[in-house]
Order: C-alpha cells, then structure tokens, then sequence
C-alpha cells in the first residue's frame, strides 16, 4: 500500500498549484490558463485517488501495461489520460483507444497509426509533438527540420487533433538554460502556428523546472515527483 495519505496528497496539489499561479503572477499571465497533469507512472491506482479527492483529473503515464490497469481500476470517473511515455509504432491502438492526449508523436509511422485506430466515435485524440532541441541519441523527439510536415500530417488526419508542442529539457541543467531551452521551443512554436493557428498547447514543465516553463509560456505542466514524492520502481 502506498504512503502517501490523503492530508498529504491535498497538501502537495496545493503547494504544486501555488507555485504555478506564482509563476503565472510573475509572468504576467493568467492561471487559468494552465493546465496540470498529474504524472502518475510508478504509483498505485490509491494515490491517483487520492488526488481525485481532491480534484486533479488529468493524469499522465509512460508505460502502457501499468496505465491501462490504472485506467480501468479507475473507470467510470471523469478522467483525462495523457500518454507522455516512449511510444513503439507497434503499441499504438492501446493509446489511441484509451487515451484522450498523447504528448509524444515524433514520427510520421505514429501519426499514422494513431489516426487509422483511433475509435470513430471517440473524439479526436489530442496530440502534442515532441521536439528534439539538440541531437541526444537517446531521447525521443522530432528535429526542428522534420516538424512541417509531421506537423501537416497530424493536423490532416480527422481522428487527431493538432495541439501543440512538446519537450524534455536535458536534466540538471540550471535555471538560466530552462529558460533559454523553453524559449527555444516557444520560438519554434510562435513560427509552426502561423500555419497551424489552432495550436493552442505548449506541454513544458516538470517538477525541478515549472517556473522556467510557465515564465516562458507553458500552457500544461507534467509534473510526478512534487505531487507523489519520489518515483516507486517501475511497474511496467
Ligand atoms: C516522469 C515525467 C515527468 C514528471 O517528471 P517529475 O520530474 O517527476 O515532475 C514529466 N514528463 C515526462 C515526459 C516524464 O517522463
């Protein structure tokens, strides 16, 4: 069972809700306007609970199995589900099926696949594209060259809903450098939306880095570690 009780789960959202209306206050900007997404990879359906109880409904998971049980132990509340994780072309239909928000579309074999099984009477499924600022082997991500046209893909394809952008900032890096990465992808993103207009999501922010998101325009923060405490061992 987990630790994390429900006095506690209300005291983090709160501190977590207050550092994003802070950084909103500084950046001029209202906090209505973003939107919290609860990472919830690694914790028991419990602790999502927890945080039901006091509200938070959208939720986002990085690995499939460990989500689709959360999913369906927490079925039929009013939930959004965001898929923030890695995502294998041959993993698509559970994510396409299950989830109203991927975060993670890099290439145009996803695009793809999540517009051909998206259910067609579900809602186009949000999507947000990750890019990739520098060249790190690792990391998913697509490259400022190849935005236009996976950008173009998704917005023509009628089960999807172009959203916005997405990144992942390198770790550990200081305050001074999230913000010049945030901007960078604020940038790109001002250029990619004067073809794209409805691009209305800029997903940036984590727990160590909000506000050098928010101050730089994030519209939804993704934030774990500041609501749960320290990650579980992966369930997946
Ligand atoms: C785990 C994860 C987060 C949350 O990170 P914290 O530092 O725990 O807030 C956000 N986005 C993605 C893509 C993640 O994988």
């Amino acid at each position: 069972m987990s630790e994390t009780a429900n006095g506690d789960a209300a005291e983090r959202l709160h501190a977590v809700l207050e550092r994003m209306a802070d950084a909103a206050r500084r950046a001029g900007r209202d906090p209505a306007e973003l939107t919290l997404v609860a990472v919830s990879k690694t914790r028991p359906a419990a602790d999502l609970q927890a945080l039901i109880g006091c509200g938070q409904r959208h939720f986002g998971e990085n690995y499939l199995q460990e989500a689709l049980s959360k999913i369906e132990t927490l079925r039929p509340q009013p939930l959004v589900w965001h898929f923030i994780g890695q995502l294998q072309s041959n993993k698509t239909a559970p994510v396409a099926e299950q989830f109203a928000w991927v975060h993670t579309v890099d290439r145009l074999k996803l695009v793809q696949r999540l517009a051909a099984q998206r259910p067609f009477d579900a809602p186009p499924l949000n999507v947000c594209v990750q890019v990739k600022l520098e060249d790190e082997p690792t990391k998913g991500g697509a490259s400022i060259a190849e935005l236009p046209a996976l950008l173009e893909a998704v917005a023509r394809a009628p089960q999807l809903k172009l959203r916005g952008l997405m990144t992942l900032p390198p770790a550990e890096i200081t305050e001074v450098d999230q913000r010049r990465w945030f901007a960078a992808l604020r940038e790109v993103f001002e250029q990619m939306r004067r073809h794209h207009p409805a691009m209305d999501t800029l997903s940036m922010g984590m727990s160590a880095d909000l506000e050098a998101a928010i101050l730089e325009g994030a519209t939804m923060i993704r934030i774990g570690t500041a609501l749960f405490g320290e990650r579980l061992q992966s369930q997946a």
